[in-house]
Order: structure tokens, then sequence, then C-alpha cells
């Protein structure tokens, strides 16, 4: 009898463990995001709609997906879903900080420059590009101890000066080789989407190597040879001015970085937008953020958005001197709060700057697209702001990231938006796993590294 008992029990436990493990083989999808506000500026699609995700891709966008066909499914009812943020201004690696800086021989004793590529996963982001920290003679050191090992997808623009920056070489105009410069671009073309150039000669008076256009007019022969755009992080001076900057040098499709810095005149004396930024923005000029340490002003930034000029692209320029900016959800919540719309602002932070890396292909929840993907929360409150002249500007709104996918796999997800309660965690949770062996005491399998 109680053999029977036994035997029936063992049965019923082994089919239901196999109904189970068909069902999950037949799911059609490895994760459903279920009633989320859909913003995908590519698509022109800005509604409440179900996202699928299957073998990392967008595999359906659409209304009302059954949720028993998923595998995993995370209820997102009153957030926002949008293409994984692309970050244009960033920085990673040693830069051309020599790797013995800290020494009392070393050329330079700046400390390597960037931060870790994925702690932008925090703020939504899937892929940042770096703004020029390594030049032709340090990208491959770049590319071994920071690109080829972050999560999050890594792209860079090329600085003209070959050492790179921090590495006490940028005002040595030998440094600046435009065939090196491209040929550097034709090896790693997966990877380096553009030519940089910053901090040059900015106070001293100019000499026969120092003339004032130097490392504009290197950065845009290499960008010509190379046919990538140009970012340019500038200083106008006497004998070389903002306006022949955007007007003359820059061509279609290049950068100007730091748009809202403290040295541009953005604004005519009596605050009116000066006509120039028009005037380039015609010619095909694009205008990024680049807030970084000393290049956001309110005082230039909120009468232009309310003239309605925002910059084409929003980027942080987050680096290690530099954590006050803190993210992309920071940066984009002040433009909120200067009220520029969140649809307005994702498209900003997706869809242009894809374009104006020539990457069409990121920045969208196109289906067959890799699954990039951020979720956030638009919160209202009274939240104060500062820019980089140590002034405030109070808003009432305010983006918080709440979740990150980057290929499907989800990175970031700090409130366990798709995790369960922790007593109702299948048994395989409350196990102490042997040294070296799983099972792991995880509550699910779905990739999350
Ligand atoms: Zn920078």
């Amino acid at each position: 009898m109680l053999d029977r008992y036994w035997k029936a029990l063992i049965e019923l436990i082994a089919v239901t463990f196999l109904l189970q493990t068909a069902a999950l083989a037949q799911a059609r999808y490895d994760l459903l995001l279920k009633g989320g506000h859909i913003i995908d500026p590519a698509n022109h699609v800005d509604a409440v709609l179900d996202v699928a995700v299957s073998g990392g891709k967008i595999v359906a966008v659409a209304k009302d997906i059954s949720a028993a066909q998923a595998a995993k499914v995370v209820d997102l009812t009153g957030l926002y879903v949008t293409p994984g943020l692309i970050d244009i201004h960033y920085h990673i690696g040693h830069g051309g900080a020599p790797l013995n800086w800290f020494t009392p021989e070393a050329r330079s004793h700046e400390a390597p420059l960037g931060v870790p590529a994925d702690l932008a996963l925090q703020s939504g982001v899937t892929t940042v590009v770096d703004a020029g920290t390594a030049g032709a003679d340090t990208f491959l050191q770049e590319k071994e101890e920071a690109i080829d090992t972050a999560k999050v997808r890594v792209l860079a623009f090329l600085n003209i000066v070959a050492n790179g920056m921090q590495g006490g070489l940028e005002q040595t105009v030998d440094q600046m080789d435009p065939k090196r410069c491209a040929e550097t671009i034709a090896k790693y073309k997966d990877i380096i989407v553009g030519v940089k150039t910053a901090h040059y000669w900015t106070e001293d008076p100019w000499d026969p190597e120092h003339t004032p256009w130097a490392a504009v007019d290197r950065a845009e022969e290499c960008g010509k040879t190379a046919d990538v755009p140009v970012m340019f992080d500038f200083w106008p001076r006497t004998d070389r001015s903002y306006a022949d900057l955007i007007l003359k040098k820059m061509r279609p499709g290049d950068i100007h970085t730091h748009v809202f810095a403290q040295q541009f005149p953005i604004l005519l004396p009596g605050g009116k937008l000066n006509p120039i930024m028009l005037e380039a923005r015609q010619r095909g000029v694009i205008f990024d953020v680049g807030h970084g340490a000393g290049s956001f002003w309110f005082r230039n930034a909120v009468p232009a958005a309310k003239q309605g000029f925002i910059p084409d692209s929003i980027s942080t320029d987050l680096h290690t001197g530099n954590y006050r900016v803190l993210s992309m959800a920071e940066v984009i919540s002040k433009f909120l709060s200067m009220g520029v719309s969140l649809q307005d602002l994702i498209q900003r932070s997706t869809v242009n700057p894809a374009r104006e890396i020539k990457r069409p292909e990121l920045g969208t929840l196109s289906v067959g697209r890799e699954a990039d993907i951020a979720v956030f929360e638009q919160q209202r409150g009274n939240f104060g702001y500062i820019d980089c002249g140590y002034a405030k500007m109070t808003g009432n709104l305010k983006l918080v990231t709440r979740m990150t996918i980057r290929a499907g796999k989800i990175l970031y997800d700090p409130s366990g938006l798709s995790m369960v309660e922790w007593e109702k965690a299948r048994p395989q949770y409350f196990t102490t796993p042997e040294f070296g062996h799983s099972p792991q005491s995880k509550a699910d399998d779905y990739p999350r590294e």
C-alpha cells in the first residue's frame, strides 16, 4: 500500500517536472516586458505596448502579448520603456596616462582618466562612445583593458593626439598625425566611429609650433581621410572664433560637444539665441551636450532651450575628474525640468546619437535588433539640479533608471522588477552549494551577467 503511494507520488513529481520543462521549452519568448509605456522614436512609437525578447534579440513589440508565451514576464505598468541609451561622450581607460603614472620618474603624474564602462548601465545606457581618451599610440591598450572586457557596448572617437588625453602630450603638435590617425581608424573600424580633438592651446600666446587651428585642421584631415565625423572640444580665442569653427571649419555631420559651456557665444548680449547656431545647424553641424565637470551652464542652457535650441544629442562626459554630472538620467532630468518633453529627450539619447556615429541599427526597439532596453520611472516632486558654475536650478521632474537590458541580459535591476520575493524563491535558492559546484543559490536562471 505504502509502496503504491510512494510510486504514485514519484510519478506525479516526474510528470509535473516534465510538464514544466516542456512549458519552458515551448515558451516562445525568453522575456516579456508587459504594460510599459514604450518610447521608441526611431519607429515613431509612443504607446503602452509589450516587448518580447528571445535569443538576445527583440522579437515582438505589440499590444497584449500573452504572458503564457514567455519564460519570464516582467510587469512594467506605470514605467517608461525605451531603447538602451547611447552616451556619445564618455571616458574609459587610461588615456595617455603612463602605466607608471604614480612613480617619481613618470612623464606625467595624472591618474587614469576613464571610469568603468559598465557604470553607464546604472543610467539605462547600453552603448558608450569613448570621446578620444586614447589616440593611435594608446588605443590598443584601451581596447585590451576597457573595451573588450565591458558588458556595455563600447565604441570610440580616436584622439588626433597619438598619445591621447592625460599623458602630458596634448599640446605637442607633432603628436597630431592625420595619417596615423586614419590608419588606426581603418584598422579598428568596427569600434572607432570618429576623431576627437580637445583642450588645444587655450591660454598661451601663439608660437610657430602652436598656430590657432593646428589641432582642428589636423583632426579634420584625419576625419576626411577616414570618412568619419570629428568631435570638437574647443576654446575660442582671438584669431580662432567660434563662428569660424561652426560655419567654416566643421563639415556637415561633425559634432560640437560641450555646447552649453561658459566659453561659447551662443546667446547675443540681449539674451537672444545667436543666429550662427541655426546657420550652423542648416549646414548640418551637430551640437552635443557633453555636460562634464566644466561644460554646462544654466545661463546658456535655459535661455537656449526656451528659444527652442536643444542639442542634437545628450551626453555626460563622465570621467574620473567629474562625478558631479553623475549620469545620463541626471542630464536628461535637467532638460525635463527645463520643459523639454521626455519623448524628445529619448530621441536625442537614442536615434540621434546612433545617426551621428553612423550606427543606425542602434538606439531602436525594432524587431530583429539586439535587445538593448532601458526602463525608467518619471518622478514628480521638488528636485535641485546643479551646473558647472556652482549654480542651481529647481525642477519638478526627475528620471530614475529602473532596469537596463543589454542584448537580452538583465544587467541592472536594483529594485528587483524582474525578481521574485525571496520567500517565494524556488528550492534551489535555499540550498547551500558545495564548494565549486553548481547549482548556486539563485532564484532563477535568467541571464543577468
Ligand atoms: Zn570629454
